[in-house]
């Protein structure tokens, strides 16, 4: 049955490789990369002696947990160039992170790393349905962050057309693609609901704008937001993850079987690690994402822990593509909540929100500890159609969704719902929670 030879694929040989072949093409720029960095990079050289790790010891791809973890402190601490392994003569681009949480971390890259990159990103659009025939609708930020930029490697590596939109300025967000046609959306999730609520106010005709998919990353979600923009935008909803750290956006990205996240396996090697003991992980079971790159120049990544949680999937994908999945990015070691002793992401609670009709994906999670136990409210904003300035209907509704999120968290909560509009937008990032317990 060769049905999936209906889908799009950007580059078959690397994307639809054996395992065996895979396997041994990944050892073997496994070792070279190790050595390089060895050479060439004072920090591993001395993280590496220090773990008794010499990169001889690099025989299969089992040893590779032999190999000591680079955390995002350590790339901090080599704020800025640290980590580079060629001559800053050889860099052409610069990234970074935002720095929000602390010291950023910087990235460069030589040429062949911004074609590696594009490469990456052109097989995201291809996953798409993106070709050279796409008008891609760039809204993700051009700058230090690698969301704009990443996105544009890929579509010139292709001979796709680029709209560098940019994020901000939504009336002319709106009238450009619905003037130029715009067929592939690409921004955060957040942004593109953003937009598409924008389109319902502004009284756009569904029928007047083109768009057929969109490429979402840079932060969570969840599948009832997919269902949620899909339906609004009349498109596919593509997942993509990547990371300043390794490359940018394109490390991995789902297929129109939306099963999971295709890894580039011939740029990263990718493995799973119980963030508690540091032992690796099964194919299935959940943990932490480590990421080693495989094939950069400028800044080579060896086992970098993401703190992104999901699990790896290798059974063969109905698109045709061989390479290993990731599940939808479940939680981040640095945003679980823990709230009365419980776990809590708060990705489950958005989940919960948009199972219940009338309210939108508009929520922000308050944890207090107003004595000696943790409160926990959530505030949400209804729809204009289901806003009521009746008090008894509203506290009926609160009810009703405190009960939903409870019976996904596990734990019970406050819920408040605010008017339409009245919670803080964002065009980047989205705040979701604000913390002000004081754990001092
Ligand atoms: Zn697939």
């Amino acid at each position: 049955m060769n049905h999936w030879r209906n889908y799009m694929i950007w580059n078959e040989n690397a994307e639809c490789m054996g395992r065996e072949e895979k396997e041994e093409m990944q050892l073997a720029l496994f070792q070279q990369q190790v050595k390089r960095v060895y050479e060439n990079v004072p920090f591993y050289k001395k993280k590496f002696d220090d773990a008794g790790f010499h990169p001889d010891d690099l025989k299969t791809l089992e040893d590779v947990n032999k190999i000591p973890f680079t955390t995002k402190d350590d790339l901090r601490q080599a704020y800025p160039f640290g980590l580079f392994a060629v001559s800053e003569d050889d860099i052409v681009e610069i990234h970074s992170t935002s720095g929000t949480t602390g010291t950023p971390v910087v990235s460069g890259y030589t040429q062949k790393d911004i074609d590696i990159w594009g490469e990456c990103t052109a097989r995201a659009i291809a996953m798409a349905d993106g070709g050279k025939h796409s008008k891609i609708h760039n809204s993700y930020g051009y700058g230090l962050f690698t969301g704009g930029f990443g996105i544009d490697h890929g579509a010139k590596a292709m001979g796709a057309t680029v709209i560098p939109m940019s994020s901000g300025n939504t009336a002319r967000q709106l009238k450009i693609m619905e003037d130029f046609q715009s067929d592939i959306l690409t921004c955060t999730p957040s942004y593109a609901m953003y937009l598409a609520e924008s389109l319902e106010k502004e009284g756009f005709d569904a029928e007047s704008i083109s768009l057929h998919a969109g490429i979402f990353g840079a932060e969570m979600w969840t599948e009832e937001m997919r269902q949620s923009l899909e339906s609004k935008l009349g498109i596919t909803a593509h997942n993509i993850y990547g990371l300043t750290e390794i490359i940018g956006p394109g490390v991995a990205t789902e297929c129109k079987e939306q099963c999971g996240l295709h890894i580039q396996e011939d740029h990263f090697f990718a493995e799973i690690i119980d963030p508690k003991t540091l032992e690796n992980l099964e194919d299935g079971e959940t943990g932490e994402l480590v990421l080693t790159t495989l094939t950069r120049e400028g800044m080579p990544v060896i086992r970098f822990r993401t703190k992104d949680v999901t699990a790896l999937r290798r059974e063969k994908c109905d698109c045709g593509r061989t390479t290993v999945r990731i599940e939808r990015i479940t939680g981040r070691s640095d945003d679980m909540l823990k709230i009365k002793g419980v776990m809590v992401y708060p990705s489950q609670i958005e989940a919960a929100i948009l199972q219940i009709e009338g309210l939108t994906a508009n929520y922000q999670i308050h944890v207090s500890r107003p004595k000696t136990l943790d409160e926990i409210e959530v505030k949400v904003e209804t729809s204009p159609e289901v806003f009521s300035d009746e008090m008894k209907k509203i506290e009926e509704f609160e009810r009703r969704i405190a009960k939903k999120i409870q019976s996904a968290i596990g734990i019970s909560v406050d819920v408040t719902l605010v008017e339409p509009e009245s919670l803080p937008r964002s065009e980047g990032k989205a705040i979701r929670v604000i913390d002000e317990r004081n754990f001092d």
